[in-house]
């Protein structure tokens, strides 16, 4: 049997005075509790976790604006889908489809930095680009069946189904990678 080794002193690296007993489970420096920072795979210093943030979130704060921006405008054009003479059942490939290309362009713009926001900013974006179009065509719907035309009933059905397709579309694509 070797020689017991005493039970080893540890020193926070960024407050030399703290004793600690935890480590970085990345690059193995000693932290103490004020900067130790749980992750679901263990204690984190400081440092690493800055590496950390800048490779999951490399989101410029003006990509935010670009993004609302596009995706409101892009949203406000793609609510135009529902509005097609007889766009019937093809707003099942049309409006997914639109919802693609909303994120590609928003990810394209923001040069495919990441953010864990991103597709929350999209989705609101859209909703709120959509609606005044959307509300004005179910209200289209609704007025043109109270006066006896079955087709507004239709109209309703694609104008709700519309948004929820579009939103998919944009989370399947922004969604975690
Ligand atoms: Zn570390
Ligand atoms: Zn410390």
């Amino acid at each position: 049997m070797t020689e017991e080794t005493p039970e080893e002193v540890l020193y926070c690296q960024w407050h030399p005075k703290v004793e600690t007993a935890l480590r970085c489970y990345q690059c193995g420096a000693p932290i103490c509790s004020r900067c130790a920072r749980r992750t679901p795979t263990g204690y984190i210093c400081p440092a690493c976790r800055k590496g950390h943030l800048r490779r999951f979130e490399s989101f410029k704060n003006y990509d935010y604006i670009v993004v609302a921006v596009t995706a409101l405008f892009l949203g406000g054009l793609a609510s135009l889908i529902p509005l097609i003479p007889m766009s019937g059942w093809f707003i099942f490939i049309i409006s997914p489809l639109a919802g693609t290309m909303i994120a590609e362009a928003v990810s394209r713009l923001t040069g495919r930095r990441q953010s864990r926001h991103l597709w929350k900013i999209v989705v609101a974006a859209v909703v709120i680009g959509s609606l005044p179009l959307l509300l004005f065509d179910a209200f289209v719907g609704i007025a043109a069946f109270m006066n006896g035309n079955a087709w507004g009933i239709w109209d309703l059905f694609y104008t709700l189904i519309h948004l929820p397709l579009v939103i998919g579309a944009i989370v399947l694509r922004l969604r975690l990678r």
